[in-house]
């Protein structure tokens, strides 16, 4: 996988929530990742991102979660200092601006993509990057839950430290996964565009009793619309033509699998040292959610995205 550092880069599309030096200590209470099994647990079960949901479970008090963005370093670590998107040297060698560009990427893919698939026009939604807590429209959130989708305020939450876990406790280093981890959130934005998600809630609170298999559903959508995405990617131009990556290989989009299989239910259940309960999937199996991102992969079709057809996800998968 290669940027393109002549590509515009629109920081513009990340609020910068992480504060200058990032220092605040510690947090009254909240050991994240310390616990060794239920750290992990916790962060498996929320992430990739049932933050989704789990962030509903956070709901306490949003003390101590800084807020206010502020993009004044990543536009310093992007931007060529000339005031345009033209990128700053050295740009595609940082963390910071390389996930600006992939949100970039997937969200111009979705302007271009949505109307097209489901004659819907698309809205943008920008990613806040946060260090270990955050005030959200759908409540307090810390880095436990992992990146996640919040409908009440159209934003997608990450903590780029989250990409160390998924590369140390799950199993996941291959850069890659960072531009899926995005591209799934984002799928759940699309979602949130297209009604699908507010359908899903009602199905749920109609039929408490399927209400994991429709999240299910939901995530493995979500896998598949991200595998749409990395499709497209290198189709994907900036307002002058340049191509935002400038590859993509074979090699990249089995790291985009491997990380799906990583961070399916079951294969974190294991790795909880709990043993496999299908009922209490919540994202899917490891091979459902490869199935999914392969299926958007292959197809490049969003539209082929179906899992809420009848018979195309079943209980227990
Ligand atoms: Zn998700």
């Amino acid at each position: 996988m290669e940027l393109n550092d002549k590509a515009e880069i629109d920081t513009s599309q990340v609020e910068d929530a992480r504060g200058s030096g990032g220092g605040g200590g510690g947090i009254g209470g909240l050991p994240i990742g310390g616990g060794g099994l239920t750290g992990i647990i916790v962060t498996v079960l929320l992430a990739l991102v049932g933050g989704y949901f789990g962030i509903n479970n956070l709901g306490g008090s949003s003390s101590g979660g800084s807020s206010t963005a502020d993009n004044t370093t990543i536009n310093k670590e992007c931007k060529a200092s000339d005031g345009s998107n033209q990128q700053a040297a050295n740009a595609t060698k940082l963390l910071d601006c390389r996930n600006v560009l992939y949100i970039n990427s997937i969200q111009a893919y979705w302007a271009a993509e949505l109307p097209k698939a489901f004659n819907k026009q698309y809205e943008k939604a920008p990613t806040k990057i946060f260090s270990q807590q955050v005030s959200t429209g759908c409540g307090a959130a810390d880095s436990g839950v992992g990146p996640f989708y919040c409908p009440a305020d159209n934003k997608v939450y990450i903590d780029l430290t989250f990409y160390q876990q998924l590369a140390k406790e799950l199993g996941a280093p291959g850069e890659f996964a960072q531009p899926y981890v995005l591209a799934h959130e984002y799928g759940h934005h699309v979602q949130d565009l297209l009604g699908t998600e507010a359908k899903m809630r009602q199905e749920q609170e109609a039929n408490p009793d399927q209400a994991n298999l429709e999240s299910v559903k939901l995530e493995l959508q979500a896998d598949c619309y991200a595998g749409a995405w990395a499709k497209g990617a290198t189709g994907v131009a900036d307002s002058k033509g340049e191509k935002l990556f400038k590859s993509l290989t074979d090699a990249d989009i089995q790291e985009g699998i491997q990380t799906a299989g990583q961070i399916g239910d079951d294969t974190l259940q294991q790795r909880g040292g709990g043993s496999i309960n299908p009922a209490e999937f919540t994202h899917g199996t490891s091979a459902d959610r490869q199935k999914w991102f392969r299926t958007g992969y292959d197809s490049g079709d969003p539209a082929k995205c179906d899992t809420f057809a009848s018979g195309a996800v079943k209980a227990g998968d």
